[in-house]
């Protein structure tokens, strides 16, 4: 009972008004110190402490994919599962975008830590959708 009022209050904390419009969203979080990680199929790799963003889309159910996203128990899935699963990574902020994900990515300041992280399908050129903001 008490963890789900915990996530509650994360749930409003965290996740944005959504209008029909939105398809992309930007997860803001922190890693508050460094680890190797291995991520599904892509590897392992070494993740500095920091602040960092990732986009993704959701075409529907973008109320029920952000909810997913700040769950802590949840199948690992996406790239970005291995990293928001952890219990001392914090999700700071969700912001939403009417524009294709690979645009807000490329529009994403900041330095790539891993290749191909969150890009398996990517139709544009990103190398990335996870971006390192700022090392802490
Ligand atoms: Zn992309």
């Amino acid at each position: 009972m008490e963890q789900r009022e915990i996530l509650k209050a994360q749930f409003t904390t965290t996740i944005p008004r959504i209008d029909d419009t939105h398809t992309t969203y930007k997860i803001f979080f922190t890693i508050p110190s460094k680890r190797s990680l291995t991520v599904g199929k892509l590897g392992t790799f070494e993740f500095p402490a920091g602040d960092y963003a990732y986009t993704g889309s959701a075409k529907k159910n973008m109320k029920h994919r952000l909810t997913r996203h700040v769950t802590k128990q949840k199948r690992l899935r996406w790239h970005i599962d291995y990293l928001l699963a952890l219990k001392d990574v914090t999700v700071n902020r969700i912001e939403l975008f009417s524009q294709p994900e690979c645009t807000i990515n490329a529009s994403t300041p900041g330095t790539i830590p891993v290749r191909r992280f969150g890009a398996s399908d990517c139709k544009s050129h990103c190398v990335s959708h996870l971006k390192l903001l700022r090392k802490l």
